[in-house]
């Protein structure tokens, strides 16, 4: 029987704290930004949603020792509540769906996981994954993102905590909503088990020269064919490939745009998108 575990993560950073920029020279080279994960708090649920069990711990931050005074502020987690020891794999078990609300979580989770353990094969353990904060937006009918203490209030859910930005409590409120919009069939359309499905949209640095060039290859968008490439460019900015090209047994130029992304195991993605465009003279 599959079980779905609830998780919510807070995490150091000192993205925009003044005065760390010692921090930032010495560990963010590379990353430029790492969210050090200090806390995880999970709700272990059957496939009715029942409780099973819980956990919450507190993890010692390794990169920035002291935590940022606007995160003591926001999650009420002091610099001596953290401590090492507690097997998150072990007790995940077997068979279960990682749901947390909104995906940044499960890229924190990914990250922290690689740099700890680069070596780990993060997929195996991160998937399948449900966002739930997708899923209510999309049955509840929001056109945006929305908080959990929104949906809360909105759907006047009896919340099970009163306290914010505490990853127990967080998870019990993910819980609350989870249960009251829960559908059994339609939540299976919201599983994700392929690693490209999720982006990583954070620390993106792409250049030109990583681009594998037989995934930019020029293809007209009406026959399919290859055609000959007239022009090709790459906005860094946007992480996104231009291409023009024309068809001569269908005689017509093709635009493509092909947006470049990172999946959860940092691999690029390739999301092409291509139109038919007529060219004045
Ligand atoms: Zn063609």
């Amino acid at each position: 029987m599959m079980n779905y575990i609830v998780f919510d993560l807070e995490w150091n950073s000192f993205k925009n704290i003044k005065g760390q920029v010692y921090y930032y020279k010495k560990f963010n080279e590379k990353t430029k930004f790492f969210d050090e994960i200090i806390e995880i708090g999970a709700i272990k649920l059957n496939d009715r949603l029942e409780y099973i069990d819980s956990f919450r711990v507190y993890i010692k931050p390794t990169i920035y020792k002291k935590i940022n005074p606007r995160i003591i502020e926001l999650t009420g987690i002091a610099d001596e509540d953290l401590k090492y020891g507690f097997d998150f794999k072990k007790w995940l078990g077997k068979d279960y769906i990682l749901c947390s609300w909104c995906d940044t979580d499960i890229k924190v989770l990914k990250r922290n996981i690689k740099y700890y353990n680069p070596k780990y094969k993060i997929e195996s353990l991160l998937l399948p994954y449900i966002d739930i904060q997708k899923y209510c937006c999309e049955v509840l009918g929001y056109d945006r993102r929305v908080s959990l203490h929104e949906v809360i209030n909105a759907e006047n859910i009896v919340a099970s905590t009163d306290k914010l930005h505490q990853a127990l409590d967080d998870t019990k409120l993910t819980v609350d909503i989870f249960r009251k919009i829960f559908d059994k069939e339609k939540i299976r359309n919201y599983i994700i088990n392929d690693v490209d499905c999720i982006y990583d949209s954070m620390n993106l640095n792409i250049t030109v020269d990583m681009l594998d060039r037989t995934r930019l290859r020029a293809r007209c968008a009406s026959c399919g064919k290859y055609s000959k490439r007239l022009k090709l460019s790459f906005d860094n900015k946007k992480r996104r490939v231009s291409i023009l090209s024309y068809c001569s047994s269908c005689g017509i130029y093709t635009k493509q745009r092909i947006k470049i992304k990172k999946n959860l195991l940092g691999d690029l993605v390739y999301v092409s998108r291509k139109k038919i465009v007529e060219l004045s003279r």
